[in-house]
């Protein structure tokens, strides 16, 4: 039995991939500490886990992250500061010896934690793997590097990253670095022929398809009454999620289609403030979106990584509506393996909703693609192979 240390600090997204991997771990006789914001205290016990909370800056995070800035306001930095201090005094207080660390890529401190304790570290990666050939994902980065740059020249983050140097012994990486992924191994949660440039990645990346697993949401939701008719599940995630516009636009493309459609409109949105919703619309704040997706006919998503591997897992084609960061990018892989179609958010109306619909049900080949992806993920191994390629690393170790 070794004693595994699981830092992961922001959003859904990150963290229900791991979920699977925590529960494999344990079944298999390690025992995880996992270190994540409050919400996700109940779901991480559940697995038997010892959970250790740190403050929950995801209001913050996500407030930032929809305002379309590129610069973070300064409570976010200060925050943000904290929590990483907050974590650090976590571990490197603790009493505990622990064996090797699994750490979400955006904690990019994880691999250098691990040099200061010895230990073997993992890279948790929920989105496409980073090399110098994914070039849709480095564009991006392009875009906005002058601007990470002027912040990574700012006072307040050269005296962050000193004061880490002095205090903690700590080097910061360079945000590129970071962004490849640090660990000895990388878990990816997608599969080698549906990653960006798969064939590009060295042994270290472990493609091993999304994490599906029981994930105890208790939530009262059934399908079972449904009718025969077509199933539109439409979600845009756990961040970018707060448009009224759009989920307006959806009641007047769908309203009188003979179809069942669930809408899952995320946590900040008062359904009861939606004026004459549909008869055939059923809507909720979240949603067990697994279970959905094994019924549902289209998904009309945002492209989040997650929601997108989770979509094509169970073969259902896709219509993306990219919202931020990676979504362009993902969006765009769906539309060259032939499983959906993208719609740009600004051109979003009842119309190209419905039209992108009626070309999904009258095309075979969007689920034929879709299946074909899907079967990639699903031979990928999940979460049992992930924790094969930890135990080998660590009897390499
Ligand atoms: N999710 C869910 N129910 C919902 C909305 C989202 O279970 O009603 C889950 C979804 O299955 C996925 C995660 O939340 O695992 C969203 O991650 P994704 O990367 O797709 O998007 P993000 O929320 O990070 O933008």
């Amino acid at each position: 039995m070794k004693k595994i240390l699981f830092i992961n600090i922001f959003g859904n997204g990150h963290f229900n991939p791991t979920l699977g991997l925590v529960k494999e771990l344990i079944n298999r006789g390690e025992q995880v500490t996992y270190i994540a914001d409050e919400s996700f205290r109940e779901k991480i016990e559940d697995t038997g886990a010892e959970f250790k909370g740190h403050k929950d800056i995801s209001n913050l995070i996500n407030k930032y992250l929809n305002s379309g800035n590129i610069k973070p306001s300064l409570k976010l930095i200060v925050k943000f500061k904290a929590l990483i201090e907050e974590i650090l005094e976590e571990v490197l207080n603790s009493k505990e010896k622990f064996d090797y660390i699994i750490y979400d890529l955006i904690f990019i401190l994880g691999s250098e934690l691990g040099k200061i304790l010895e230990i073997p570290t993992i890279c948790s990666i929920t989105t496409f793997a980073v090399n110098e050939k994914t070039n849709c994902f480095l564009s991006q980065f392009n875009e906005i590097k002058p601007k990470i740059q002027k912040f990574l020249n700012s006072k307040i983050y050269i005296r962050f990253v000193k004061r880490l140097q002095i205090k903690y012994g700590i080097k910061f990486p360079s945000i590129s670095d970071a962004f490849t992924g640090m660990g000895m191994i990388k878990i990816v949660y997608t599969s080698k022929y549906f990653q960006l440039c798969g064939e590009s990645f060295d042994e270290s990346y472990k493609f091993i398809g999304p994490s599906i697993t029981d994930r105890n949401e208790n939530m009262k939701f059934s399908l079972e009454t449904y009718d025969k008719s077509k199933i539109i599940y439409i979600s845009l995630g756990t961040i970018f999620n707060n448009s009224i516009e759009f989920y307006e636009s959806c009641f007047k493309a769908f309203g009188n289609m003979d179809a069942k459609i669930v809408m899952s409109v995320g946590k900040g949105i008062n359904i009861n403030k939606f004026r004459s919703v549909p008869s055939n619309f059923i809507i909720r704040n979240y949603v067990p979106q697994l279970e959905i997706l094994k019924s549902a006919d289209v998904f009309i998503t945002h492209g989040g990584m997650n929601s997108t591997n989770e979509g094509l897992y169970y073969g259902v084609p896709l219509i993306l509506i990219p919202q931020s960061i990676d979504q362009p990018a993902v969006a765009n892989r769906v539309v060259e393996v032939g499983a959906g179609i993208v719609i740009e958010k600004d051109k979003v109306t009842p119309d190209v909703l419905r039209q992108s619909v009626v070309e999904i049900f009258s095309d075979n080949e969007f689920r034929i693609n879709g299946e074909k992806v899907g079967k990639s993920l699903r031979e990928a191994g999940g979460y049992k192979k992930g924790v094969d390629e930890i135990f080998k690393l660590k009897n390499e170790n």
